[in-house]
């Protein structure tokens, strides 16, 4: 297949439309200063082919996809017992929502729902990781170096009004062990990476290899970042909870473990062959991205890839 010329094909069509359709996250104050009318698209394959098209080296906030990363280091640590702190069921709620903690005792649904990422924070942190760690892990798995925008994580701080009042609710089942305020730290933090498509696309390229390490493809021998029943649970958690209360329509639609951020970015992997990376900032009513979304439909239509 012609990956080059697939997401230079997409690129041509899509990014007209960008903007045109849905709003930048406005409630990080931060991520508001985004142009909407951006579109990057990019693909690495288990082979270490790469393809990109759009703006798909331009920076940008990665937000909620960089839950599938720390819950990567917090099972590559500590294995099934994270799953006595945080469950694995799709929430059907929005991905802030306080409502569901009540009436489950303080034990979030899953690990991207934002009450779940912070219990992840909340391991890693136990552990004496930082979100250095997790940008080292980003860096490794890339090959460039990657980093904190201290602007969005400051004003994510500033404004994380809902997120501290998750923190406080969990802690007073018991559910957080660490003082609150690191642990909130390490969570806007890692919420604040910044990276590109390229980036994105090849630093997910362990969930479409069994856990090999992306750069493995490039000769030389790096160890497997993880073992391939946990990259088959990380892609489960990915399809059925990736894209907050739309992941059922995800599913049906796209057929691909994704998992968005309200950056405006998603990542999608189809299992043995490729991970792809897109990014466009304006999202629709369910915080995903409006023409990211588009753009992955329009890629498993051209190419008939899909786990289904
Ligand atoms: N830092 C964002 C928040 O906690 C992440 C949201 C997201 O991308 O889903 O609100």
């Amino acid at each position: 297949m012609n990956f080059a010329a697939i997401v230079h094909d997409i690129a041509e069509a899509l990014r007209p439309q960008a903007g045109q359709q849905g709003h930048v996250a406005t409630y990080i104050p931060a991520l508001a200063r985004v142009p909407a009318d951006r579109f990057g698209i990019a693909l690495h394959t288990v082979d270490g082919i790469e393809a990109g098209a759009g703006d798909c080296d331009m920076a940008f906030s990665i937000q909620s996809v960089s839950k599938v990363f720390s819950l990567t280091m917090s099972l590559q640590a500590i294995g099934d017992a994270l799953w006595q702190r945080v469950g694995r069921e799709p929430s059907g709620n929005p991905f802030n929502s306080l409502v569901q903690l009540e009436s489950e005792h303080g034990k979030p649904r899953n690990p991207f729902i934002n009450a779940g990422a912070i219990v992840v924070a909340d391991v890693l942190l136990g552990l004496g990781r930082t979100s250095a760690d997790l940008v080292a892990m980003l860096s490794d798995l890339c090959g460039e170096a990657v980093d904190i925008d201290e602007e969005v994580a400051a004003s994510e701080a500033e404004t994380g009004f809902r997120n501290r009042a998750l923190a406080n609710f969990m802690k007073s089942f018991g559910g957080i062990e660490n003082d609150i305020a690191a642990v909130l730290d390490l969570y806007f933090r890692q919420c604040s990476i910044r990276m590109n498509c390229r980036q994105l696309a090849r630093a997910a390229g362990y969930l479409c290899s069994d856990g090999a390490h992306p750069l493995s493809s490039r000769g030389g021998a790096r160890p497997a970042l993880v073992n391939e029943r946990l990259t088959r649970r990380v892609n489960a958690l990915m399809l059925t909870c990736g894209t907050y209360d739309m992941a059922g329509e995800f599913a049906y639609r796209i057929g691909l473990p994704c998992k968005s951020g309200v950056g405006g970015g998603i990542i999608a992997v189809v299992p043995d062959r490729l991970t792809l990376a897109v990014w466009s900032p304006a999202l629709d009513e369910s915080g995903n991205s409006w023409l990211g979304m588009k753009a992955l439909e329009m890629f498993v239509a051209r190419t008939g890839l899909s786990v289904f």
